[in-house]
């Protein structure tokens, strides 16, 4: 799908003389429509909000989108990838990252959509800092094919960045730790003299918020947060699959200035099984059995997933290939819609390794074989013999 990829600026749907707000309005526009959290399960939409941002994190740096301009993917991806083509966004991790820096630290205050999408965010600069959003991150979990049907309890090891416990995320402990920085004078904003103009700056002492840490807590270095590895509980439902996602709202990173946590995105891979396939919600079997098997009939146990004991009568006459139904004895639904089935498909195996005497019975066999023995046989030459007589 990313081979055919088109290029970036018409991806976000700008011209190639897009100026950088142009470029970041088209990208808001569009991660907005097409975010994974507005559209859990849509391939389509996630593979839409990956290419979106790998063209958004190209065109919104002056350095990258030059070489794009220049030497196009290759210049920017590099071509390692058989030189065929540059790498795109494999992850929906960098996608999200591209998404949080795009939308997080201290976006516009002004954007309504986003606003009501992430709970509040770019708010008003109450306190020590503007409320922004914790880092949302992914984490993947492997099942067994088993665990996928019965559903487990899983715990998670994530690093996250947490509030500090002795500042409580004010970034002091004294009362007087916190100072209006002397360098703006709180405004957050320094001028700067270029030529004729004086423009004005972020200042770079303070990073826009008006106030500095004179006493920082010692605990996190006045940052407010640490580093803490945390054990995150995860109920798995029955019935998951491979490739789905689950979201765990506020276990990513701390928020800041009372901003709320980021997101744990949890993504399932479950291991094939040694016998059992999976089809939506039904299981799959082939089961062997002997040509006498299947043409005298015979009872086979066979276990399902769910460790169940399955008899199946198969009766005479069997071909290989038949399919057997069990009900119920598939995976439950992820979403509650009942339970799949477990289909036994029997293949009738050729037996090997003849002794004499059972080469001389089926000698015998053959010679007493009648015109009904092979139905499908009879049919088939009988159309053969329709062929030859045209
Ligand atoms: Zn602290
Ligand atoms: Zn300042």
């Amino acid at each position: 799908m990313t081979n055919t990829m088109a290029d970036y600026y018409s991806v976000l749907g700008v011209s190639k003389g897009a100026t950088k707000e142009e470029v970041k309005k088209a990208y808001r526009k569009q991660a907005l429509k097409y975010h994974p959290d507005r559209n859990p399960g849509d391939a389509e939409a996630e593979q839409r909000f990956k290419e979106i941002s790998e063209a958004y994190e190209v065109l919104s740096n002056d350095q990258k989108r030059q070489m794009y301009d220049r030497y196009g993917k290759e210049g920017v991806h590099g071509a390692s990838m058989g030189g065929a083509q540059g790498q795109g966004f494999e992850s929906m991790e960098e996608a999200l990252r591209t998404f949080m820096g795009a939308f997080g630290g201290g976006a516009s205050g002004g954007d309504s959509v986003f606003e009501s999408f992430f709970g509040g965010m770019g708010g008003s600069r109450q306190g020590m800092r503007g409320a922004r959003q914790g880092a949302s991150k992914r984490v993947n979990l492997t099942l067994s094919f088993e665990e996928a049907a019965k559903g487990a309890e899983k715990t998670l090891a994530v690093t996250n960045s947490a509030t500090c416990k002795t500042c409580h995320g004010k970034r002091t402990t004294a009362t007087d730790g916190i100072k209006t920085c002397s360098h703006c004078q709180g405004s957050g904003q320094v001028l700067e003299q270029r030529g004729f103009f004086s423009m004005a700056m972020t200042c770079p002492y303070c990073q826009g918020e008006g106030q500095e840490v004179v006493k920082p807590c010692e605990t996190c270095r006045g940052q407010g947060s640490v580093k803490e590895k945390q054990n995150v509980k995860v109920h798995i439902p029955a019935g998951v699959a491979d490739g789905m996602r689950m979201k765990m709202s506020g276990y990513g990173d701390a928020g800041a200035g009372g901003g709320p946590a980021g997101d744990l995105y949890v993504f399932i891979h479950v291991k094939q099984h040694e016998v059992f396939e999976r089809e939506g919600d039904d299981v799959l079997l082939d089961l062997p059995i002997t040509f006498t098997e299947a043409a005298l009939g015979c009872k086979k146990d066979v276990p399902s997933i769910l460790g169940q004991t399955c008899r199946i009568t198969i009766p005479e006459g069997t071909q290989s290939g038949k399919t057997f139904r069990v009900r119920k004895e598939g995976f439950p639904n992820v979403h509650g819609h009942g339970t799949g089935d477990m289909l036994v498909r029997v293949y009738v195996e050729t037996p090997t390794r003849l002794t004499k005497e059972q080469k001389d019975l089926l000698a015998h066999f053959h010679k007493l074989e009648g015109p009904h023995n092979s139905p499908r046989q009879e049919g088939f030459l009988d159309k053969l013999k329709s062929l030859f007589k045209r």
